[in-house]
């Protein structure tokens, strides 16, 4: 392919020196013996019987640490007690109507420990599924360490979820309880949980107890016998509980992906080996120190609040900040304030969360001190390079490095990203710049041949890491045959991606959202990229539908920034732009400007469902949509653009 169809990646763009960075001597050495690497970093958590072997790989199977037996809330808190970490808070809460608490150390083990005597009182065994429907309190954490503690297998549910997702993944998982609360703050208004659960129960069997938190104070259903309040169960209980001794693959939980390609898949993770990466990518990539104030925004609904808001941290005995509400609540200022307010030094968020605050400019940010900060990072998406460069200049003050962390349900923690604690290697902005130590990753063609710096194609992952999930739960066959089947021996993501010249890795998108316009493949993200890179545009969503001389020309739909109104003109200049930056052949064929684009709840963008809308086709599972209303407007605006092209 010629090189001249990446010149939509800003290469020259670099920040930071890497000339003293060690990069590159880990990763090579950590290839070499890759056992002996892992087997040295899990020796730095606290085992209770040491493994017997660091892996078992009957592909594409793998298990880590057999023999090996661990606690996850042992490593998370009781590890902590006999140091100065114990009086340290390992949450600073903020409700979303500003209600605030701390919780140190020494008073979330005490509370866990009460917690999981709760669950024993209730016949909660090793083995057994916990679903959590919980809004982002203290007590969620709590419920969950202890659920660990006893060797329960957890499953959380985002509280943004219907009932008929609830159940769907009640009965997937089979658990036999629930913890929830009457409600919880989003936006100014109570989501009534309680309610969405009582209405999920309708649809399963399994479940024989509710554990009820009461945080909103409204009225609800308490079914006798079968509901019970937290105060009420935690009454009277021990307030030490023996952590039990797991073996190393016991399932720690199970969490179902955003869908935003499909229909969710139930991702089973293992404990020993996810603990042993999570820790280890926490220190890599986020560098924690002991006087950090960290926050990861994240819900617990997604894995990225299971990994680097309360395992990653915890493993490290880190400060934590855990926020309630919605980001934009009671204004888009409301993190900016709160970073100024407790001081933030290290902030983990999304490319969505980025661009829709930059839609309201530089000046709510600049209201408030945000110097504390020393880094910052993103998840979840592509992110831009105009986003990239606007969370750089306007939150960090040009001075925090930006870690872009590539990475998955699936893959348990961070693949792909630069790695402050190792020594920074120079930024680019869009790219997830090089795998961590201990990954093997490559990029290649539809035959699984690795292809040269500067092609497109298929990014895979080598060799089997410890944080990998063991499988889909109760459905292996989808595992292999999603995963393993493309490329043999080599694990797939699904994503596309390409090495610049450099050899830096920039994620194009999904593999299976990749255009071909008249015989250039074009991933979905440069055209948005080129999209957002101009003054007016916040957002973009960018699909294919099927053309007749072409293979499939671009349909854009895009969101303006604040102080621009959708015309003729713009809509010109936005065609001229995106041909002046990718090439004539990357022209969209219609662009459209809307309020909303479809995304998940997690807030991805779900282009499946915009190109299933912009060639008419059926758009597929959409449990995991955010708003229904998205999908309304994109369909009216296509209706009425393609009525006034006939007549
Ligand atoms: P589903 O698997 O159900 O379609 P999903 O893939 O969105 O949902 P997640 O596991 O939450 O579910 O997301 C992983 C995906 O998110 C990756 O495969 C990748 O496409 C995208 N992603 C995550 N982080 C980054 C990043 N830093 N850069 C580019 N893409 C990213
Ligand atoms: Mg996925």
């Amino acid at each position: 392919m010629p090189n001249s169809e990446i010149s939509s990646l800003p290469v020259d763009e670099k920040y930071f020196d890497d000339s003293s960075s060690n990069y590159r001597a880990v990763h090579d050495s950590s290839l070499k013996d890759s056992e002996q690497f892992w087997a040295n970093i899990a020796k730095e958590l606290s085992w209770s019987r040491e493994w017997d072997e660091v892996l078992e790989w009957k592909p594409p199977f793998a298990k880590w640490f057999t023999g090996g037996k661990i606690n996850a809330s042992f490593n998370c808190l009781d590890r902590h007690m006999d140091s100065e970490q114990k009086d340290k808070d390992a949450y600073i809460w903020e409700g979303e109507n500003g209600d605030k608490r701390t919780i140190t150390y020494a008073q979330l083990y005490e509370e866990v420990n009460h917690f999981a005597s709760a669950l024993l009182n209730l016949g909660v065994k090793k083995g057994d599924k916990i679903a959590f429907y919980m809004p982002m309190v203290p007590e969620f954490p709590v419920a969950i360490l202890a659920a660990t503690r006893i060797g329960a297998t957890f499953t959380v549910v985002f509280s943004g979820f219907s009932a008929v997702a609830l159940a769907d993944r009640i009965n997937d998982s089979q658990a036999k309880l629930v913890i929830t609360s009457d409600g919880g703050f989003r936006r100014g208004k109570i989501l009534k949980l309680k309610e969405i659960v009582d209405d999920a129960l309708t649809k399963t069997s399994t479940v024989t107890n509710v554990i009820v938190l009461k945080r909103a104070g409204i009225e609800i259903n308490m079914e006798e016998n079968r509901d019970i309040w937290w105060d009420d169960a935690i009454k009277d209980t021990d307030d030490f509980v023996e952590p039990e001794q797991l073996e190393s693959d016991h399932p720690l939980y199970i969490l179902y992906t955003s869908g935003t390609t499909g229909k969710p898949k139930g991702v089973l993770h293992g404990t020993g080996g996810y603990l042993t990466y999570v820790y280890a990518t926490t220190k890599w990539v986020f560098d924690i120190k002991k006087d950090d104030v960290y926050w990861c925004p994240a819900d617990i609904g997604w894995v990225t609040g299971h990994s680097y808001f309360i395992f990653g941290p915890l493993l490290h005995g880190a400060t934590s900040i855990m926020y309630e509400g919605a980001p934009d609540y009671p204004n888009p200022e409301r993190l900016w304030e709160m970073i100024d307010r407790y001081n933030v030094t290290i902030f983990y968020f999304t490319p969505t969360g980025i661009r829709a605050l930059m839609k309201h400019g530089n000046e709510l940010p600049q209201k408030h001190d945000l110097s504390s900060l020393r880094l910052l990072g993103t998840v979840g998406e592509p992110i831009n390079p105009a986003a990239w460069r606007w969370y750089y200049d306007v939150i960090g003050n040009k001075k925090c490095p930006i870690v872009d962390t590539w990475w998955q349900t699936e893959t348990g923690g961070i693949m792909l990203s630069a790695s402050p604690n190792l020594g920074l290697v120079s930024l680019k902005p869009g790219s997830a710049t090089f795998p961590l130590p201990g990954i093997e990753a490559d990029i290649v063609d539809e035959k699984g041949n690795s292809v040269g710096l500067g092609e497109k194609g298929f990014i895979v992952i080598k060799r089997p890491w410890p944080g990998m999930f063991m499988t889909l739960y109760n459905d292996s066959e989808r595992y292999k045959q999603v995963y393993w089947e493309k490329f043999p021996g080599c694990y797939y993501p699904g994503d596309y991606a390409i090495r610049d010249h450099d050899g830096y890795f920039w994620l194009l998108g999904r593999a299976d959202e990749v255009l071909n316009v008249a015989g250039h493949r074009l991933g979905t993200i440069e055209i948005e990229d080129a999209m957002v890179e101009h003054p007016a545009v916040a957002e973009a969503a960018v699909a294919g539908k099927p053309d007749e001389i072409k293979g499939e020309s671009i349909v854009v739909f895009a969101i303006l920034k604040k102080g621009y109104e959708p015309s003729e003109e713009l809509r010109t200049d936005l065609f001229n732009h995106v041909r002046k930056v990718l090439g004539p052949v990357a022209t969209p064929e219609e662009i459209h400007f809307v309020n909303m684009v479809p995304k998940t709840r997690s807030g991805k963008i779900m282009r499946r469902v915009v190109k299933a809308v912009a060639s008419g086709t059926d758009i597929g599972d959409i449990t995991t949509l955010e708003d229904g209303a998205s999908v309304d407007e994109i369909k009216k605006t296509i209706d009425e653009f393609r009525q006034s092209v006939k007549s």
